[in-house]
């Protein structure tokens, strides 16, 4: 399919990318967000949603969920749309402006703002074949809901920081909750490690350290019933009771062809002046995937950078508009003193 041009298509649709789509709704040029993931957020949705931040301006405490939320509500508020599952995976330049090509769609665009984060990323799998066809059917690597897993046999395989935050939030939920690591050595919060390790003393956590998943069994419905586990030391198996299993292995993140765009890209990174621009006419970067000197990969900055790259782009675009954008308190947008 082939979509109608935007002044600019920002890639990445994480904190940065859904705050840049703001700001350019608010500089009335046209926008759009295309992002590999279904969904807007980038790594809060992907890695953390159920996770509090603390360090957003304005708010004491967010749910990063909630956060997502609100920017996707900001974002869209003149009409710019998000295209979820659009991977781009090549540029063309054209006159006047560029293509950015996915898997299956076609985005004509002015300029473009790259605020793609790690990289498109997916989660590790599971490497044994076992588990393949139970993906989808009692295997989740997105965890979504916690409602969810009420009343359920869930059993996490990981010992990061995924597996043990999730490992603490089910147990009260779930009727038994297993805990599988191919080690002894968590790379998790310290303070969490200790609550599910005092869950475990109290017998509603089960843990299996220097287990690794052996088998899958089916119920007599042909749903999961019960996982395999092999002590990698005594070679020995043992049956646990699983409704679900949740692999938390991390993620594996791929910068793809971004890195042959003639971009100056370095350790999966982007380097940028101090207007966020990457030395390419009409292609500026912000949020996680930039670097420079002092540079912070946080939210907060992130935000920063979105909006220096958005008015240094609608200037490029349309040399007439400032690139300082006034105070959005006094703007015919939003129905104040006329701008
Ligand atoms: C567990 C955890 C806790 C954190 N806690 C905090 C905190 O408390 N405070 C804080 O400030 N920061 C925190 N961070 C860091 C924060 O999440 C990042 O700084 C922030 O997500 C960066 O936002 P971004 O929009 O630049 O990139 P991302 O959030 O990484 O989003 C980038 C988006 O680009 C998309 N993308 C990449 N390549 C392509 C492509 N080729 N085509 C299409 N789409 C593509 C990805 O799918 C992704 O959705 C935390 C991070 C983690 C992992």
């Amino acid at each position: 399919m082939v979509h109608d041009e935007r002044d600019i298509t920002i890639i990445g649709g994480g904190p940065t990318g859904l705050f840049g789509l703001f700001y350019a709704g608010m500089r009335k040029a046209s926008a759009r967000i295309v992002d590999a993931l279904p969904d807007p957020g980038g790594q809060l949705t992907a890695l953390y949603p159920e996770k509090f931040i603390f360090d957003v301006g304005g708010f004491p405490k967010v749910l990063a969920k909630d956060l997502v939320h609100a920017l996707h509500a900001q974002a869209t508020q003149f009409g710019a749309t998000f295209h979820g599952s659009q991977r781009v995976i090549a540029l063309e330049e054209r006159a006047g402006g560029f293509d950015l090509v996915t898997e299956t769609d076609r985005f004509p665009t002015r300029s473009i703002i790259i605020a793609a984060g790690i990289g498109a990323f997916a989660p590790r799998r599971l490497p044994q074949p076992c588990a393949a066809p139970w993906e989808g059917k009692g295997i989740s690597y997105a965890v979504g809901d916690p409602a969810q897993y009420s009343g359920k046999h869930v059993v996490i395989i990981g010992g990061g920081d995924s597996a043990f935050d999730w490992a603490d939030q089910l147990t009260a939920r779930a009727a038994g909750l297993t805990l599988v690591h191919r080690s002894d050595r968590f790379r998790a919060h310290g303070a969490t490690v200790a609550a599910v390790e005092a869950a475990q003393q109290a017998g509603k956590v089960a843990m299996h350290t220097f287990h690794e998943l052996h088998d899958i069994h089916a119920g007599d419905a042909g749903l999961l019933h019960e996982v395999e586990l092999r002590d990698t030391k005594t070679k020995t198996t043992r049956r646990v009771r699983a409704d679900v299993i949740l692999p938390m292995l991390g993620y594996v993140s791929d910068l793809g062809t971004l890195a042959t765009w003639g971009l100056q890209v370095a350790n999966d990174e982007i380097s940028v002046n101090q207007e966020m621009h990457t030395g390419r006419a009409g292609i500026w970067a912000a949020g996680d995937i930039t670097t420079y000197p002092g540079k912070l990969k946080l939210i907060a900055t992130g935000f920063a950078e979105a909006c220096t790259a958005v008015n240094q782009a609608v200037h490029w675009i349309y040399p007439d508009r400032k690139v300082n954008p006034g105070h959005s308190s006094n703007l015919a947008i939003f129905g104040q003193k006329d701008d």
